[in-house]
């Protein structure tokens, strides 16, 4: 590789570093794609000028049948399915991993790591741990994709001795991994991808539907670990950087999400050891007790004659698409001389920073967003808080009741506020599948409807006050 190549590559590496940068504050996002996709261009281009590379005519076929696939999807796919969609990006991450494995242990000639018979040592150790990393990433991801899909059930698989399992083919593996470094014998090989294929849907079927999102992220970091794999197998510098990346921010990101959920990390690395009785996806029990319920006019009367409003978005207002109707109801609001404020859960929607990109789309100005740190002691002094489309980001048995499976994940005190306006459809309860107390405080007003429309009716109200 000539010292250009490097030089190209270091500047597609300091690309991506860049792009992460970016991708860390909605304000910068837009910045952080475009070094990104900088970054990937000079890496494609520098890697065609290599003398190793040959089919110039596949390749370009590749790109364009892979990138107009990519094309389509990004453009038609909803926003509360993104979750999914990465699943099934990760899971063709994890294939190539193992593809490429495959394709260098039959022809090791052609990616200079030695000939049939004497690959070199480290090469067999890359090539096995590229392997075993990529086959639990696809099989795993393909899980995670049919779980979030809602293909198969959300609900966790458990069975006996399903730990004791896990840990010998976690074990089965490493150890065929010694014997092929050993003998390069094609068959361990095989059985060694096997194994980890296993491994892969045995690990993602204990977890919850709830802790779904967190997987995924987890496996987005498995991904760049296997594509770190073969960046060793091709003996390309860029692959193992950008890999690197990869697995460690995905293993970040998994970890501050966990945190922001109560979940142990440990838990979702080992596929459900240790966790939290799940509830995600069931029905809360049922509850005859009334609630006090209004009409758009209430709750424009009572938004009227506030001095501050917060407004709590969540799932719901992802899935009515509401987020312009919201930014209109603050505009109207802030007409009358009201301040209008957005309180952020961590996992508030179905990924991190669901909310921050959905109203960034509606250009609700960033500082009017605040993390729910910077937020939570307000709720006290707010004379009311619009939850709309939220549940468990806002639910006390997060503080108060030991058993709930949101126990210790942090909430918005918004039942702290002087009124809570609440805007769902039913009584149904949020993902976690727990019943929500704040529905029946004296402070907390119900306003069933889609988030779209109760919010455009609440917007006519307000204006016509
Ligand atoms: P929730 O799932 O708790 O609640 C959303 C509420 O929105 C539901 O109760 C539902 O009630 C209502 N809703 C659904 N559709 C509409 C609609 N069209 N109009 C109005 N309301 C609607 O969401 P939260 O955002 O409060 O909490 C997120 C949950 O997801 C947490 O449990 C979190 O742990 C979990 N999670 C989040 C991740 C993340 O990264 N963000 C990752 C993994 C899990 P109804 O049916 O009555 O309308």
């Amino acid at each position: 590789m000539s010292s250009l190549t490097y030089f190209a590559y270091l500047i597609a590496a300091v690309c991506f570093i860049m792009a992460l940068r970016g991708l860390s504050s909605p304000v910068s996002a837009r910045r952080g794609n475009q070094y990104g996709m900088a970054g990937m261009a000079i890496g494609i281009l520098t890697t065609f000028t290599l003398p190793q590379v040959h089919g110039y005519l596949y390749i370009l076929l590749g790109i364009a049948v892979g990138g107009g696939i990519g094309w389509v999807i990004a453009k038609r796919i909803a926003m509360t399915a993104m979750p999914q969609l990465v699943a099934a990006f990760h899971s063709l991450v994890g294939l190539a991993a193992v593809l490429v494995a495959m394709a260098a242990l039959w022809s090791p000639e052609n990616f200079g790591i030695g000939a049939s018979g004497e690959i070199h040592f480290g090469s067999l150790v890359e090539m096995s741990l590229g392997v075993i990393i990529g086959a639990i990433t696809f099989t795993g991801s393909i899980v995670a994709f049919a779980k979030l899909q809602g293909l198969v059930s959300g609900s966790p698989v458990r069975f006996k001795s399903q730990h004791l399992i896990n840990a010998a083919l976690g074990a089965g593996a490493i150890a065929l991994m010694l014997v092929f470094c050993a003998t390069e014998a094609k068959f361990i090989f095989m059985l060694m991808i096997l194994i980890s294929l296993a491994l892969g849907v045995l690990l993602i079927i204990p977890i919850g539907g709830a802790d779904m999102p967190v997987v995924v992220s987890m496996l987005n970091s498995y991904s760049g670990w296997a594509a770190v794999g073969i960046g060793f197998t091709l003996g390309n510098p860029l692959l193992i950087i950008a890999g690197a990346l990869i697995g460690s921010s995905g293993a970040i990101l998994s970890y501050i999400m966990c945190k922001a959920m109560n979940r142990s990390i440990i838990n979702v690395i080992f596929g459900g050891f240790g966790s939290a009785p799940e509830a995600a996806g069931g029905p809360a029990a049922k509850d005859d007790r009334p609630v006090k319920t209004g009409a758009a006019e209430d709750a424009a009367f009572l938004m009227g004659n506030a001095d501050s409003v917060i407004i709590v978005p969540g799932y719901g207002m992802a899935v009515a698409q509401a987020q312009h109707a919201v930014r209109e109801l603050a505009e109207a609001l802030e007409h009358k001389g009201i301040t209008v404020r957005y309180a952020i859960h961590p996992v508030a929607g179905r990924m991190p920073g669901h909310m921050n990109v959905l109203l960034a789309e509606a250009n609700v100005p960033y500082e009017a967003v605040v993390e729910l740190e910077e937020i939570n002691n307000d709720f006290a002094t707010t004379d009311v808080v619009y939850v709309i489309g939220a549940n468990d980001v806002t639910n006390p048995a997060a503080k108060n009741d030991p058993k709930s499976p949101i126990y210790g994940m942090p909430i918005l005190n918004v039942g702290d506020a002087r009124n809570v306006i609440f805007n769902k459809r039913s009584m149904a309860a949020g993902y976690a599948g727990i019943q929500n107390e704040l529905f029946y405080q004296d402070n907390t007003m119900m306003l069933f409807g889609d988030a779209k429309v109760a919010t455009e009716n609440l917007v006519k109200a307000l204006k016509a006050l």
